[in-house]
């Protein structure tokens, strides 16, 4: 039968350290692989933004006990609803990336290799990077169960337990799979239908989406009568986008010459929806969708959009330049084999930013115990009382160290 899926109503985010499995159970939990990038544009709009849909239903065997599965087997099936897993890379020059993708998260999964002492760097790095970005609804997936004695699944089931202490993830359900072999794939969907509901949706808020990427769709040498606009791929977090409707963009672009530059927000029509393999007129949200609009296509390449907002003509958030932030520094610095404290926030110094799906890099102003005045270099759409996380340039990379409210 030809049931037409539905818009997800739900982001989970993959998360965990590198080869512990998360592109693995992606494609074990919704049939799709998310490791390869592949080209981004499959008919028409539909773009790659590193994360794999499935429906989830529910259904019931021959003694009437309740089960899902994402292929339905019988009639007692019924879908209860679908799910959008956004991939988190592993790779630890890209904690930026999982900061701002965490801003589109409504839960996660911690994927824990059991064959490796608990917790490693990205297992702790990511842990407090949910609890910085406040993402209470996670499952920790104890994985690669087939690799181990039984007596090392418990002990690293212990290490899990006393790693967690304390946590944003204290009390989580651990539930031990193997990804591989698609071993106990119904147990944690079961855990992501009771642990992780779908967010309620508030008819009246004003639409607000966070961008994650942005693409120009045409294949090279298209003639301009058939070029099509600039797609912004991302989360819509609250209220409903229609094709047709005005948008606005913020920040938008940068225009004039020399020192009389200044940042004007976009506005344009939406011409497409996209969320998953499909078109829609509205979208509700949940689920990582694909805005097609009239903008110049040149604008939009290469991800050129990515940490902007999207909003209503006239209801967006301001354009920063300039933010007083509350800051709250972590105790050490993580993703270190060894212990490292974070050091007071320093005048002149430059920090990382990560203000919704936004990263941008600011020089400190000043800064005292617990607030920092930040200039930045490329200007967000934020919030007063928006949280922000820091990240500091140590060995490197950037690291997390901390987050903040925006104070004006
Ligand atoms: P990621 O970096 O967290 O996305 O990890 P991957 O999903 O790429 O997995 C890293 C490696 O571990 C790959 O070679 C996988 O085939 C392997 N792997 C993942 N899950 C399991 C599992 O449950 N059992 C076994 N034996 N291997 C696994």
């Amino acid at each position: 039968k030809n049931e037409v899926i539905p818009q997800p109503s739900v982001n989970i985010g993959m998360v965990g350290h590198v080869d512990h499995g998360k592109s693995t159970l992606t494609k074990a939990l919704t049939g799709i692989k998310t490791d390869v990038h592949s080209e981004e544009i499959k008919r028409g709009i539909s773009i790659k933004l590193g994360y794999a849909d499935t429906p989830i239903y529910r259904c019931y065997d021959a003694q009437g006990n309740e089960y899902y599965t994402r292929e339905p087997k019988d009639a007692s099936c019924e879908l209860s609803r679908v799910v959008s897993f956004v991939d988190a890379p592993g790779h630890e020059t890209l904690m930026a990336t999982m900061l701002s993708g965490s801003a589109i998260m409504n839960g996660a999964l911690l994927v824990i290799a059991a064959n490796e002492k608990c917790p490693q760097p990205q297992t702790r790095e990511h842990l407090t990077a949910l609890e910085i970005m406040g993402i209470k609804n996670i499952i920790v997936v104890q994985n690669k169960i087939d690799l181990v004695t039984r007596e090392r699944a418990l002990e690293s089931y212990r290490e899990i337990q006393k790693f967690l202490k304390g946590s944003i993830a204290e009390g989580a359900p651990i539930i031990p799979v193997s990804a591989y072999h698609t071993t106990n794939i119904d147990i944690l969907l079961k855990a992501i239908e009771t642990k992780i509901p779908t967010p309620k949706f508030n008819q009246e808020s004003p639409p607000k989406m966070f961008v994650a990427r942005s693409f120009d769709i045409n294949k090279p040498g298209t003639p301009p009568d058939r070029l099509r606009g600039g797609v912004l791929g991302g989360s819509l977090v609250e209220g409903e986008l229609q094709v047709g409707q005005e948008i606005e963009i913020v920040p938008g672009i940068l225009t004039g010459k020399g020192n009389r530059q200044t940042w004007e927000n976009v506005v344009t029509e939406i011409a497409s929806l996209m969320a998953g393999r499909n078109s829609y007129d509205r979208i509700r949200p949940g689920g990582l969708a694909a805005v097609g609009t009239y903008l110049d296509p040149f604008l939009t390449k290469g991800d050129s959009f990515t940490g902007r907002i999207i909003g209503a003509v006239g209801k967006v958030p301001p354009i920063v330049f300039n933010m007083t932030i509350e800051t709250h520094l972590l105790k050490r610095v993580v993703g270190f084999q060894e212990e490292l404290k974070v050091e007071p926030i320093k005048s002149k110094e430059n920090l990382m930013l990560t203000v919704g799906t936004s990263n941008t890099v600011g020089t400190v102003t000043s800064a005292r115990d617990t607030t920092a005045e930040i200039s930045l270099k490329y200007p967000v759409a934020a919030t007063v009382g928006e949280r922000v996380a820091i990240g500091r340039r140590i060995s490197n990379r950037w690291r997390l160290i901390g987050y903040g409210n925006i104070l004006s």
